[in-house]
């Protein structure tokens, strides 16, 4: 019995030192990088980004068709106010998208395409007295501009071509080309918009080295612990995918029900549903991006991110690293004393890299287990993008880009859970990187397609000083 306690403590004891020792030794290894002084951003460019928000280029459904005064006039404000990318590249509009093209001097090199969207979500009319300044205003207010697209995108679109614009009068010449392109359906999928962008381009046998978009951020306080800005370049989004799930019985009347009538049994495959949710898992790329943000931590959340051996669940769950389940539209039922024949559910997928949407479909039918219920799918059947190159030179530009501007950031990979339009241009480039140095924070963060979207003005112009730089960097 001595021996046994002996024996137990010497294994407490090495299990404590190997936890403590693989803490210590996790150490950050982001290298040093010179910090340049970024451009002037003249007032004059808020004006033209407070016009901007002021057009409403609204996506509400393919069945509702864009407004063309709106998307037209977004089009003439900007010919009108970047009149050098309107001299100097080359523009084509397909429908309301804008394309356009910065010939670079050597051809050898494979182009680069800076992207993101025109178009908006609308604004929930019961909500307009819960913001600070109508939504298509651009308002600015206390130091920061209001208005959907100060967030959710136009504000890139914008800083994108201000920093070409300001490019352009400094004389630079590109050695690489560049695209730009600004999809106007990106908020209902994006197929007439960049996806007839990349069918173009598929056309014209254009191979990038990487597209840049939208989808990534600069996290303010989000972490918890975590006192660095935290600059996440997304290489990866999760598949998409909606199930409708359907129950067929026999109904019957009210006053005679069954055990398993119509209605209690869809009920129940919908908590069978989320009590067996997807496990949540790493890949690579997480642990990639534990190994990165863990130095950074204090002490206990380091002990836990440099042993994900034995706290990775929690850690994981924190991330949301695996596939979502999310129940989204119910139907059924027609009178108050009938039982119905059938009932619906709408259960919506994130698709978690390594998981296919046919996975999720033998998840379903497996996990609801009942041969009433049939199962099909109604939205398109996403599946999650390949996993960018995150040791690439792009990547590298990009990473660069933000520590030159943002001494002591972390930059990190990362996994997105909403969708963006890169998936349009899977084929034809490399590698897709989705970030823009807009910053996300905890009075800011229910912007996105909700109530009150705004930006700090001393942001955007962070934004407009990331792509200006960027552009230099690419150069080089
Ligand atoms: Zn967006």
């Amino acid at each position: 019995m001595k021996k046994f306690l002996k024996l137990l403590a010497i294994a407490v004891v090495a299990f404590v030192l190997f936890v403590l020792l693989k803490t210590l030794t996790l150490t950050s290894k982001s290298s040093a990088v010179a910090q340049v002084t970024p451009i002037e951003v003249p007032d004059e460019a808020l004006a033209r980004l407070q016009k901007t928000i002021q057009f409403k280029t609204i996506s509400y459904s393919y069945t509702t068709p864009h407004d063309s005064i709106e998307f037209t006039g977004l089009h003439h404000h900007f010919a009108s106010v970047f009149p050098l990318v309107h001299s100097q590249l080359e523009k084509k509009t397909i429908q309301y998208s804008l394309l356009y093209k910065w010939p670079g001097t050597d051809a050898s090199l494979k182009p680069v395409l800076l992207m993101s969207h025109l178009d908006v979500v609308p604004v929930d009319e019961g909500t307009l007295k819960d913001w600070e300044a109508p939504p298509f205003s651009g308002e600015i207010k206390n130091g920061n501009i209001y208005g959907r697209g100060t967030m959710d995108d136009k504000v890139s679109v914008v800083a994108i071509l201000e920093a070409v614009e300001t490019a352009l009068k400094a004389g630079l010449k590109p050695k690489r080309t560049l695209y730009l392109a600004f999809g106007h359906d990106e908020e209902i999928g994006g197929e007439q918009g960049a996806g007839a962008i990349a069918r173009y381009l598929q056309e014209q046998g254009v191979q990038f080295e990487c597209v840049i978009d939208e989808g990534g951020e600069i996290v303010e306080g989000l972490v918890p612990g975590l006192t660095k800005d935290l600059a996440i370049i997304n290489v990866a989004e999760k598949g998409y995918v909606s199930f409708e799930l359907t129950i067929a019985t026999k109904g019957g009347h009210s006053s005679m029900p069954t055990a398993d009538n119509t209605i209690g049994s869809l009920a129940k495959a919908i908590t069978n549903l989320e009590a067996n949710q997807f496990p949540y898992k790493t890949i690579p790329l997480i642990d990639r991006q534990i190994e990165i943000m863990g130095p950074h931590m204090p002490f206990i959340q380091k002990m836990a991110f440099a042993n994900t051996w034995l706290f990775g669940s929690k850690i994981y769950e924190a991330l949301g690293t695996h596939t979502t389940t999310a129940p989204t539209i119910i139907k059924g039922g027609v009178k108050d004393n009938v039982i119905p024949t059938s009932a619906s559910v709408v259960v919506n997928f994130r698709v978690m890299p390594g998981e296919t949407t046919e996975d999720v479909l033998q998840h379903i039918i497996k996990t609801v287990n009942d041969t009433r219920i049939t199962v099909k799918s109604i939205s398109n059947r996403n599946e999650p993008s390949p996993v960018s190159d995150y040791e690439s030179a792009s990547y590298k530009i990009i990473e660069k880009t933000v520590l030159q501007l943002l001494p002591g950031a972390i930059v990190t990979p990362g996994l997105v859970s909403g969708g963006t339009d890169t998936k349009h241009y899977q084929t034809i480039s490399e590698n897709a990187y989705r970030f823009f140095p807009i910053r996300v924070n905890d009075t800011n963060i229910t912007g996105f397609h909700g109530i009150n979207e705004h930006l700090a003005v001393s942001n955007y112009k962070e934004i407009v000083q990331f792509y200006y730089q960027l552009i230099q960097n690419l150069n080089e």
